[in-house]
C-alpha cells in the first residue's frame, strides 16, 4: 500500500489559494492516486491557531477511519498551551506524531522551548516531523539545527521534512550521522539521482516520501520515487513500509 508520509488537510494563504480544501475532496484524490493512507497536519494548525487546527483534523479524520495519520502541531512560543496540547493530542486522543513548522511559525528549530516540547512528547513515544529548509528559504529549520535536537533525543524518530531542500547533502550528511533522522522526500526539487545517492548511502528504510497535498499533487510525489533507479524492493520501502514501521513501533 502507497502511504504518504507527509500531507495536511485545509486551506492556507501564504502564497496562493489551494484547489482541494475538505476532507472529502482530499480522500477523493487519494484515491485516484491509489494512496492508501497519509500523514496528516491541518494547514490550520501551522498557518495560524494550533488548537483549532488540531481540533478540526480530528473532526476530519474520525469520517475516514485508517485512511489518516494525524500529526498535532504546538507552537512552542506557547508553551503552557503547547504542554495541555500534547497532553490533549498524544495523551486523550492517541495521537503519536508532532508536527513542528520553524519556518512559518518563526522559531529557531533547535531552541529550549522546542526541545522541552519534545521532551514531553517523547514521553508518549511521539515522532516528530519537521518542516525543514535551506539557507535560502527556511534557515530556521536547517538539517544542521535538526540535527541537533536530533543528537538530543536518540530515541526519538525524527522526519526531515523536504530533506533540507537544495541543503539536500547536509540533510544527507547528518541522517549518517544520527540514525533517528528519517529523510522525507517531500517537495523538495529533487536533483537527478539524490534519492538513488542517499539510499546507497544511507540505506533504504531511511527515506520516506510526501506529497505536501494539497500544495502539490500526488502523483508528483511519487513519481520521485517510482521513476528513479532504485531496485523495487527500496521503492515499496519508500512508498510505504518504512513509514507504516515508523508509526506501528510507537
Ligand atoms: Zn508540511
Amino acid at each position: 500500500m502507497i502511504i504518504d508520509a507527509h500531507g495536511h488537510i485545509g486551506s492556507y494563504v501564504k502564497f496562493y489559494p489551494v484547489r482541494v480544501r475538505t476532507v472529502r475532496e482530499t480522500i477523493e484524490r487519494m484515491d485516484r492516486a491509489d494512496v492508501g493512507a497519509m500523514v496528516v497536519s491541518h494547514l490550520e494548525s501551522i498557518a495560524y491557531d494550533p488548537v483549532e487546527g488540531n481540533r478540526r483534523l480530528k473532526d476530519d479524520i474520525e469520517k475516514y477511519p485508517g485512511r489518516f495519520i494525524p500529526f498535532f502541531n504546538v507552537h512552542p512560543r506557547y508553551e503552557e498551551q503547547a504542554a495541555a496540547e500534547i497532553k490533549k493530542c498524544a495523551g486523550d486522543w492517541g495521537w503519536r506524531g508532532l508536527k513542528l513548522h520553524p519556518q512559518f511559525q518563526m522559531y529557531k528549530a533547535n531552541c529550549q522551548a522546542v526541545k522541552r516540547i519534545i521532551e514531553q512528547a517523547a514521553k508518549y513515544d511521539c515522532v516528530v516531523l519537521y518542516h525543514s529548509g535551506d539557507s535560502f528559504v527556511g534557515s530556521l529549520c536547517s538539517p544542521v539545527l535538526i540535527a541537533d535536537v536530533a543528537k538530543e533525543f536518540p530515541e526519538t524518530t525524527v522526519i526531515m521534512g523536504q530533506m533540507g531542500v537544495s541543503d539536500w547533502p547536509e540533510a544527507i550528511e547528518v541522517a549518517k550521522v544520527h540514525k533517528n533522522i528519517i529523510l522525507d522526500t517531500t517537495s523538495c526539487i529533487i536533483n537527478y539521482g539524490v534519492v538513488e545517492y542517499a539510499v546507497k548511502y544511507l540505506g533504504k528504510e531511511r527515506l520516506v516520501w510526501g506529497s505536501d497535498f494539497p500544495l502539490y499533487p500526488f502523483k508528483l510525489g511519487i513519481s520521485k520515487i517510482k521513476d528513479c533507479e532504485i531496485d523495487d524492493e527500496s521503492k515499496e520501502f519508500i512508498l510505504g513500509k518504512n513509514i507504516k514501521d515508523i508509526m506501528g513501533q510507537c
